[in-house]
């Protein structure tokens, strides 16, 4: 048994699953949302069977357990987890578990791979808070309290820019003073980087080919959004850049936007938190059309909508924007992947983005891309001379696979 739970912690939430590391089956996934107000929210889901050997007194069917109670801190958060999984007769102590695996957003330029938490990476990541002021002091509070809520357990931190330290500096770096850029750590650090590495990894076995012989560009088009150039398994460039902002159109975040622009609202009396705020949860596609999700934007657009389409229209022209620069930098590609949620489920996006490329040998099978179909799968046609795939990602799988490899050794 090689079980990871894996923990994907905010400021006032945590999400969990237990993972089979070998497989990446999904064992169970919960959310406590709420931390921290007066009363928080646990929902947990079991899928635990006998088959799966574990002890308690389950059913072996799928539960799912719901409570509302205050949750204090983060610690508070893991008691009310470890309860949820005991009220579906699976105590977290029965089942095995061999460790812990953390999402963490920023590794910053320390850390280049997974890393087994002690005292001092904990207190790296926390000051790294600096640059993920809005996800590393979330990831901080939970791996304080998880270490003291499993002490036994190893425990390790999977970092979502560790993918990208592959980047070449042409790529990573920013054209400003390299004093003022070393002294304050300014340079792309991409992000995505665990699905953008599972879902190239998945695309290559899906293609029964080698990951090291293919040039691929992932579109990880979610809530948040990123392109990745990725070259034998190796980033060589991605679209966010010192943080999530950067890049593609997203559900709230504007993606790119000219930084004479901050500096012309800063000076008409807007101050730095409420460019935050306009640009991080304002903007995107809610800041056009009223909505960041992607399915009422396109039902809106549909309907005739201006807003809506001229948003559908900005976000398309962005991800064609930078397939293109990709595929100059990678000198061609073998494969273009669909992921996250519009990735993975909105046809009429693919299609948009793939409209019209022949001459660079893309080309989309409309049945195959309008198919109702879940898994991995190819929607490009058999002429064309890329393959356009659509691979669902699975981060936690991911996490579970890279803890386990790290803590067996
Ligand atoms: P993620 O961040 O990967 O969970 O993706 C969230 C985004 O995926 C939201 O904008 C959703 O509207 C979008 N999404 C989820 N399911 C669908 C679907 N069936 N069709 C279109 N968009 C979807």
């Amino acid at each position: 048994m090689t079980r990871v739970l894996v923990i994907n912690a905010g400021s006032s939430s945590i999400k969990y699953q237990l993972v089979e590391a070998d497989t990446g089956e999904r064992l169970a996934s919960g959310l406590v949302e709420r931390i921290g107000e007066p009363l928080g929210h646990v929902v947990h889901q079991s899928l635990i069977n006998d088959a799966h050997g574990a002890g308690g007194s389950g059913d072996g069917g799928e539960t799912v357990v719901e409570r509302e109670l205050p949750v204090l801190d983060h610690t508070a958060g893991f008691a009310a987890m470890v309860e949820a999984f005991a009220a579906t007769g699976h105590p977290v102590d029965s089942l095995g578990i061999t460790a812990l695996g953390h999402r963490v957003v920023q590794g910053g330029g320390d850390f280049i791979e997974p890393t087994l938490l002690d005292d001092g990476v904990a207190n790296r990541i926390h000051e790294l808070g600096e640059l993920a002021p809005l996800h590393n002091p979330g990831h901080y509070q939970a791996i304080v309290a998880a270490r003291r809520l499993f002490p036994g357990l190893p425990q390790v931190a999977v970092f979502d820019t560790a993918f990208h330290q592959t980047m070449p500096p042409e790529s990573s770096r920013y054209a400003i003073d390299p004093a003022i850029a070393a002294d304050h750590g300014i340079r792309r650090y991409g992000f995505h980087g665990i699905s953008h590495q599972v879902v190239s990894r998945r695309a290559a076995e899906f293609l029964g080919r080698p990951l090291a012989s293919l040039k691929q560009i992932v579109l990880h088009l979610g809530n948040g959004a990123s392109a990745c150039a990725i070259d034998g398994g190796r980033s060589v460039d991605t679209s966010m850049g010192l943080t999530p902002l950067a890049g593609l159109v997203m559900g709230t975040r504007s993606g790119d936007i000219d930084p004479g622009a901050i500096l012309h609202l800063l000076r008409r009396g807007l101050d730095v938190d409420d460019i935050d705020e306009l640009l991080n949860k304002r903007s995107g596609l809610l800041g056009f059309a009223g909505t960041n999700d992607f399915r009422d934007v396109r039902a809106a657009a549909e309907a005739g909508n201006a807003d809506a389409q001229l948003a559908i229209a900005v976000y398309v022209h962005r991800i064609r924007a930078y397939l293109g620069a990709y595929l100059l930098e990678l000198g061609g590609a073998d494969a273009i992947v669909f992921t996250a949620g519009v990735g993975e489920n909105n046809a009429a996006v693919r299609a948009e983005i793939c409209a019209d490329l022949d001459w660079f040998g893309i080309r989309i099978d409309p049945d195959r891309n309008e198919a109702d179909a879940r898994g991995p799968r190819r929607i490009s046609s058999d002429d064309s001379r890329v393959e356009v795939l659509v691979i669902p990602t699975d981060e936690e799988a991911e996490i579970a696979r890279q803890a386990w490899e790290l803590v067996r050794g």
